[in-house]
């Protein structure tokens, strides 16, 4: 067959473990035959980035600034071990840290939904995504502990020299704990924005929620700034799109996901991102089916896996065992990336092609073929269990 073009080259970042193993598979089994591939390679496997002291991050970051879409292998975020494991001269940064800070982006993390692999919750049809706020709250806390009794206190001082600002946080009568939190609008303001465009660019309605009641002046400022960004710059635009921006309380929130049949975004203050991120993950089934993509305000996209480098079948699979790892996420950062591109760049036929392979994959599951992470808790009786290679076979045969 003619291969499908591309005009602009998706940025490429290579990884570690598995997941470097798994990257090379679905390039050659489930793109390259298709696609006439054009990436500007940048290799963040964790020996490239000890050879360039980090700067090859640096620069897939800037290269995402440049091109508009990345799709990124996971990384290890080295720590003490990795340290001594690969020899490395410092304790280099998170990938993902490093990137995030460059594009300042919002993330947002879908679960891909298949039959045979079903969510806790009855009601649940489609995909629920998080957007979560990755700035401030308690991640930048300042804590206390209260030895004795005194009194605790809030001070603002004006940097411009100004009247002090004082409010009583509490008058103890006895020992206990304190905490200061602090947020910006300004990534107040980036973290809404960033919702905004992901649910024009998905067409899903979007929900936020905060304890506004409770937190008048931090919660209520969310609250006013999303409202005033959707009202000045997406109001319209979401009224074209046909699709809905929904404020309610973050306790009314809660009840309505569970009573809610997915479909939609949910906007989550920093905290409530993170717990409700790995309640979603598991309700609907398993870690290796959840996406992840990284939008910035300006429109840069950067899709991965949520998962790691499953770094124990690595092991396994140099110790020369078989093993059976779920490449379904990855293989939608790909599909999400050049669907990305396609849309951007106007080819339909990249885009035919991103829907085409997300079905394959999903079709090779609902066959009752699957790797083993999936065969453990599906419903559908007699799976077959493939090996991590096999299971990208039967996708690439399927396509
Ligand atoms: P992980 O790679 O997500 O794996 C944890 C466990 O989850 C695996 O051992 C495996 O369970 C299961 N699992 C995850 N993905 C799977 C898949 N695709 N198929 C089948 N099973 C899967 O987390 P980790 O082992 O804690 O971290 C390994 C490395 O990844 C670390 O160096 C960490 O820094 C890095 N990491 C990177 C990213 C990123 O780049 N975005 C995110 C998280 C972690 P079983 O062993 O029970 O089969
Ligand atoms: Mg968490």
């Amino acid at each position: 067959m003619t291969k499908i073009a591309m005009t602009t080259p998706l940025v490429e970042m290579d990884g570690d473990e598995m997941t470097r193993i798994i990257w090379q598979m679905i390039k050659d089994e489930l793109i390259c035959p298709y696609v006439d591939l054009k990436t500007e390679y940048y290799d963040l496997g964790l020996e490239e980035r000890e050879r360039t002291k980090d700067q090859v991050t640096v620069d897939s970051a800037e290269a995402t600034k440049r091109l508009g879409v990345a799709v990124k292998c996971a990384t290890i975020t080295p720590n003490a071990a990795r340290v001594d494991e690969y020899n490395l001269s410092q304790m280099w940064k998170s990938p993902n840290g490093t990137i995030r800070a460059i594009l300042d982006g919002t993330v947002f993390r879908a679960p891909i939904v298949v039959k045979g692999i079903e969510p806790y919750v009855r009601t649940w049809k489609k995909p629920i995504t998080i957007a979560r706020h990755a700035y401030g709250d308690v991640y930048k806390n300042v804590e206390l502990t209260v030895p004795a009794p005194g009194k605790v206190e809030l001070v603002y001082t004006p940097a411009d020299g100004g009247e002090e600002i004082r409010a009583t946080v509490h008058e103890f009568a006895e020992p206990g704990i304190a905490q200061g939190i602090h947020n910006l609008d300004a990534s107040i303001e980036s973290f809404a924005r960033a919702s905004f465009e992901y649910a024009l660019s998905t067409r899903q309605d979007i929900w936020f929620a905060s304890k506004d009641t409770i937190s008048k002046t931090y919660d209520h400022r969310f609250k006013d700034i999303f409202q005033e960004v959707f009202d000045a710059d997406y109001r319209t635009r979401f009224e074209e799109a046909g699709i809905e921006y929904f404020y309610t309380l973050i306790d009314d929130a809660v009840a309505r996901v569970i009573r809610s049949e997915g479909g939609f975004i949910w906007a989550c203050k920093n905290y409530d991102g993170d717990v409700m991120s790995d309640m979603l993950s598991t309700a609907f089934g398993s870690l290796a089916m959840m996406t992840s993509v990284l939008v910035s305000p300006k429109g840069y996209f950067e899709y991965e896996a949520a998962h790691g480098t499953v770094q124990r079948h690595y092991y396994k699979h140099l110790a020369g065992e078989e093993t059976s790892t779920n490449s379904v996420a990855t293989i939608f950062a790909w599909s999400g990336a050049l669907r990305k591109r396609g849309e951007l760049d106007e080819l339909p036929e990249l885009v035919a092609f991103a829907d085409r392979l997300e079905r394959a994959t999903i079709d090779t599951i609902e066959s009752g073929q699957m790797t083993g992470d999936l065969a453990a808790i599906t419903t559908l009786e007699n799976p077959t269990k493939l090996n991590t290679r096999d299971f990208i076979l039967a996708v690439a045969s399927r396509l």
